[in-house]
């Protein structure tokens, strides 16, 4: 058992209590004691101005926005009105995780020193007339503002140009610093009693009835903690209480000097995630003495709060604020006992035969053509409990399948380390109901049942090598520090091992294994990240028949594979992440997107890619997909849009960064040429890209030539009516819309081959290669009549 001091006594005490009620005090509140941002007033000054230009406050009335959005009433006052510029961000003072904080502690190096530099430069009157331009201009003495001074629509046209200027680079990659930062925070952030003020009128509540059964079936004192008996907590814990506790688990600890403990083992691996844990399971099993080294903390379902902000500061490396050193790519991976296992999205799709067979060709690498690898694969599968059944799928899924099924594509089921009935829609955070079986509840739980010692708040620095007799080298193991809370290192642990493992995961293996010595140049090479694109459709609230919020349910229990390198799935995006990913055109933009947050549906587009990144060093990493992976991903996106377009989305968007987006239904061409275009993102301004669409447009006023071509079906405006109108009277009846009954009947209808007419107009709505006529413009609607194959096929 664990001797505990004082201070250490109450946290542990506190985490008792916490795991009692609503999760674990570390994951409950943001609180900093201490901020190291160290930037000048004069320089949170202008940044607190760019703050309150990108998220100002406005008057609360919403005409002709949101319409059919529930009515918010005080909520929804009090989020308009309120300002990033209020005193809570970037007011270190008060809200110490603020925008200069993560700033500065998060990004790289290069990063922190061009925000710094801009901020300098606007906090002074001939800095702002350089970046601003005539925007700061004033009529009055002394002529020219700084950016502080600039009243709120004149800072915000300059940030709009910001965004969008390509021959200035470093302004528009401060800009989106700025801009991730401001409205993670705003949105991910937490008061002492774990709310966020704005998340009621936006529609995210974290208070889910599985957490509220949980509470109350939780017994007090609390239970013990399924690697109670294996884990050491070394953030809690003094010295000797670590070195008792090491002996109490069977470690050999060796007498030490005042700098370093020395501990023996057979084998110490570093990481905890799907890696490290499956591969301490086996080793323990085999009678080893393994001790798992992991830098993050030790989390249960019981600790687990769901909340945001402090959930993504715990369990992910960087606090979630990780990105590739050009800013354009959003990097999430854990940093938790279990690793990514505990905080990923829960698909377990096994790798396809395809793959293993490339891998074992092409990379020289038999094993994973082997009997042995499938046969492991069969026994991770097992343990992990896996299924495809769902018994209820979320908004977010619903939308998948409901357009794959409306566009003939084949939705799949995804096959999942949690039960069928499984909803919490919180597995991102770590899994509430405990339901999810990560490493954490399954490989490691067989691990420490077999005598393997997890050290938690436990950071591997570098390998140890001795140089044997033929100058060859010998990892004996490796040296970690244990960091007490705040980062302060407490004491150095030298751990002997005949066997050193690194599983730190592909972004951190590669900086320890240099910190170690170690020069081969092929170390953080080749580095695949499977990069996505991400497309959002918002369903109003009057669409009943796809029901729900984006938060709710399992993560991704539906997909369409696209190609063999590209499936399209769907992400969990808590509102600070949602926030920080979509485009900003306005404050007031801004914030209506937000009020659709609940009933925004986002779906990506996956590559399998081929172009290879590097990791620099800890935290830095240089990524860009090759010429075809671009490709595989803007095609991809295209199905992803068209699926949401085909589930009824009411306005469909990609996260590029002008915002350009369509308002539906236009007509099908319209929307063909609009998402072709949507996908045109590396050269055109908006306005070019506003002439295309109209262009585009009129170019289709007249009817196309092909009209006098066989193997078409002309169908009158009346014929189109009365079919609408059956489909909708169908609908009525079901209490559906009429817009998603269209699909609805279509689909039913497609597999109806007599019903060719409803068909046919079915796939004006929803076909990929329909070039129909609004009725509304047009007596004529123009649809090619193919058979389409059964569904399924
Ligand atoms: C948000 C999210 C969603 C995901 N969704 C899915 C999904 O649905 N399906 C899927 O197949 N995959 C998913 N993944 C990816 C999957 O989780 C990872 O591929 C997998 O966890 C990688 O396993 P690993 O053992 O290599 O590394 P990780 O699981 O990342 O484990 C590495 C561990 O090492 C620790 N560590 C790092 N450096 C050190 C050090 N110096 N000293 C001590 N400890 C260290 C880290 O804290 C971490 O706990 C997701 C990942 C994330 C982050």
């Amino acid at each position: 058992m664990a001797v505990v001091q004082g201070d250490e006594r109450d946290k542990v005490a506190a985490a008792a209590s916490g795991r009692r009620s609503r999760g674990h005090p570390l994951l409950r509140g943001w609180r900093r004691d201490r901020y190291t941002h160290g930037m000048h007033p004069a320089q949170m000054e202008a940044l607190r101005a760019m703050c309150g230009a990108l998220i100002p406050s406005l008057p609360a009335e919403v005409e002709g926005h949101g319409r059919g959005d529930p009515p918010g009433g005080k909520d929804l006052e009090r989020f308009y009105n309120a300002s990033a510029a209020d005193s809570i961000i970037p007011d270190e003072v008060t809200r110490p995780s603020s925008v200069a904080e993560l700033m500065v502690t998060r990004c790289i190096r290069e990063a922190v020193v061009l925000a710094w530099v801009v901020l300098w430069v606007l906090s002074t009157r001939v800095g702002t007339l350089l970046l601003c331009g005539r925007l700061c201009v004033s009529g009055e003495f002394p002529y020219v503002r700084k950016f502080s001074d600039m009243p709120l629509a004149q800072r915000e046209a300059a940030l709009q140009r910001w965004n969008k200027v390509r021959w200035l680079f470093p302004l528009r990659i401060a800009f989106a610093i700025v801009k991730i930062l401001c409205h993670y925070v705003f949105y991910a952030m937490v008061n002492e009693n774990s709310e966020n003020p704005y998340w009621k009128a936006i529609g995210y509540n974290v208070e889910e009835p599985a957490r509220e059964e949980r509470k109350e079936a939780t017994p007090s004192p609390p239970r013990s903690r399924p690697l109670d008996v294996g884990v050491v907590e070394t953030r809690l814990l003094n010295d000797n209480a670590l070195l008792r506790s090491l002996v109490g688990r069977g470690v050999t600890v060796k007498p030490s000097d005042d700098a370093c403990h020395t501990v023996q083992c057979d084998a110490v691996i570093v990481g905890s995630g799907c890696g490290g844990g499956v591969a301490a399971a086996v080793l323990a099993s085999a009678g080893y003495k393994v001790v798992v080294v992991e830098k993050g903390d030790y989390f249960t379902a019981e600790d687990y709060s769901s909340i945001e902000g402090p959930s993504m500061e715990r369990l992910f490396e960087r606090g979630g604020i990780f990105c590739t050193s050009n800013v354009t790519t959003m990097i999430f991976t854990g940093a938790t006992v279990g690793g990514g296992s505990a905080v990923n999205w829960s698909a377990c799709i096994r790798t396809p035969e395809t793959v293993t067979r490339e891998w074992a060709r092409e990379h020289g690498l038999p094993v994973f053509g082997s009997q042995g690898y499938a046969e492991a694969m069969d026994t991770v599968c097992a343990r992990l409990g896996l299924t495809d059944r769902c018994r209820e799928e979320g908004f977010q899924n619903k939308v998948v399948r409901r357009g794959c099924e409306a566009l003939g594509l084949k939705a799949d089921a995804v096959p999942r380390n949690s039960s069928e009935g499984h909803f919490c829609g919180s597995c991102n955070f770590g899994c509430p109901t405990g339901d999810k079986r990560g490493t954490d509840t399954t490989w490691l739980v067989d691990a420490v049942s077999r005598g393997a010692v997890i050290l938690t708040g436990c950071k591997a620095e570098r390998f140890l090598f001795e140089t044997n007799t033929n100058r060859t080298k010998k990892c004996v193991g490796l040296l970690a520090t244990c960091s007490g809370d705040g980062g302060i290192t407490k004491k150095l642990i030298r751990i002997e091992a005949k066997v050193s493992i690194a599983a730190c995961g592909a972004l951190m293996t590669p900086p320890l294994l240099r910190n170690s010595g170690l020069n081969n140049r092929h170390i953080g090479r080749n580095l695949h990240l499977h990069p996505v694109s991400m497309a959002w459709g918002y369903f109003p609230p009057e669409n009943k028949l796809i029901t729900g919020k984006c938060y709710e349910g399992g993560i991704i229990t539906s997909m369409h594979r696209v190609t063999d390198r590209t499936i399209v799935e769907t992400p969990a995006l808590g509102p600070g992440a949602f926030a920080a990913m979509v485009p900003w055109e306005s404050g007031r933009d801004m914030k209506e997107r937000m009020r659709r947050y609940a009933r925004t549906a986002h779906a990506f587009a996956l590559v399998r890619d081929r172009g290879d990144g590097f990791v620099d060093g800890e935290g830095r990493v240089r990524f860009t997909p090759s010429r075809e992976d671009v490709e595989e991903l803007r095609h991809g996106l295209r199905q992803v849009l068209r699926i949401l377009v085909a589930a009824g989305a009411a306005e469909v968007g990609t996260h590029r960064s002008d915002g350009l987006r369509l308002r539906l239904p236009p007509r099908f061409k319209k929307i063909a040429i609009a998402i072709k275009t949507l996908l045109d993102v590396s050269t055109m301004s908006v306005a070019d890209l506003t002439g295309r669409l109209k262009e585009a447009e009129e170019a289709f006023e007249e009817p196309p030539a092909s009209l006098q071509h066989e193997g078409k079906l002309y169908l009158l405006e009346e014929e189109w009516n009365s079919w609408r109108k059956n489909a909708a009277g169908a609908a009525e009846g079901a209490g559906m819309g009429a817009d998603v009954a269209v699909h609805q009947v279509g689909h039913r209808l497609q597999t109806d081959p007599p019903a060719m007419n409803a068909s046919a107009v079915a796939r004006w709505v929803t076909g990929p290669e329909s070039v129909g006529r609004s009725p509304r413009r047009s007596r004529l609607t123009l649809c090619k009549i193919k058979r389409r194959p059964r569904s399924g096929s």
